[in-house]
C-alpha cells in the first residue's frame, strides 16, 4: 500500500477552481477538458505530497527544489509554449482559441534544455548579473519574474509574483 495520502475529490475541486480563477485574473486559460485537467491538478496535489512542491506533472522531477525550480508549476517554459503551440508542455494551460475549443492542440515538444544546458545556462547568467550589477546606477535593482516576465525595481524580489503567483525563488536580477 503506498504511503501517500489519499487526495479527495474536495482538494482536486479547490486546487483547480483556485488556478482557474488565478488564470483568469493574469489573462491565463486552463484546459477546458475538465476531467483531462483535473487529472493534471490531481498529479499537482500528488507532487505537492511527495516533494513538497507542484512539480510538473509531465517531468522527471529530481525531488530537490533547487533543481526543479523551473519546472515547479507555472514552469518557466508555460508562457513560450503557449505563444508557439497553444498550450504549455502539459496542456494544462492553453491559449485562449483552444481554451475556446477553436483550435486542437497537438503534441508538444520539451522545451527545457537538458540538464548540463541549464546548469551552463545558470553559470552564464550569474556571471551577466554580476556585470550588470557593477553597471548599473539605478536607485533599485530590478528583478524579473522568470515565469510571466513581470519587473518591478526594488529593493528585493517580492515574496509572490502579483501575475502569475509564483514564489520569490522564481525572480530573477534582470538590471
Ligand atoms: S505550466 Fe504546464 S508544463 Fe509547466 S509545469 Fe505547469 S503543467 Fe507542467
Amino acid at each position: 500500500m503506498s504511503d501517500q495520502p489519499e487526495i479527495s475529490t474536495h482538494e482536486i475541486d479547490s486546487l483547480y477552481l483556485k488556478l482557474k480563477q488565478e488564470a483568469l485574473k493574469a489573462g491565463y486559460y486552463l484546459n477546458p477538458d475538465l476531467s483531462f485537467t483535473k487529472d493534471l491538478v490531481k498529479s499537482l496535489i500528488i507532487n505537492k505530497n511527495r516533494f513538497g512542491y507542484e512539480a510538473c506533472p509531465c517531468r522527471l522531477a529530481a525531488g530537490e527544489r533547487k533543481e526543479d525550480l523551473d519546472i515547479i508549476c507555472p514552469c518557466d517554459y508555460r508562457d513560450d509554449d503557449i505563444n508557439q503551440y497553444n498550450a504549455c508542455y502539459c496542456a494544462l494551460y492553453v491559449s485562449k482559441k483552444a481554451s475556446l475549443n477553436e483550435i486542437v492542440i497537438k503534441s508538444i515538444p520539451e522545451r527545457r534544455p537538458p540538464k548540463q544546458m541549464r546548469v551552463k545556462i545558470a553559470e552564464e547568467k550569474q556571471k551577466q548579473e554580476g556585470k550588470s550589477q557593477n553597471l548599473s546606477n539605478l536607485p533599485f535593482p530590478v528583478y524579473r519574474c522568470k515565469v510571466c516576465g513581470y519587473l518591478c525595481a526594488r529593493p528585493e524580489a517580492p515574496d509572490i509574483c502579483p501575475i502569475c503567483k509564483v514564489t520569490k525563488d522564481r525572480f530573477e536580477r534582470f538590471i
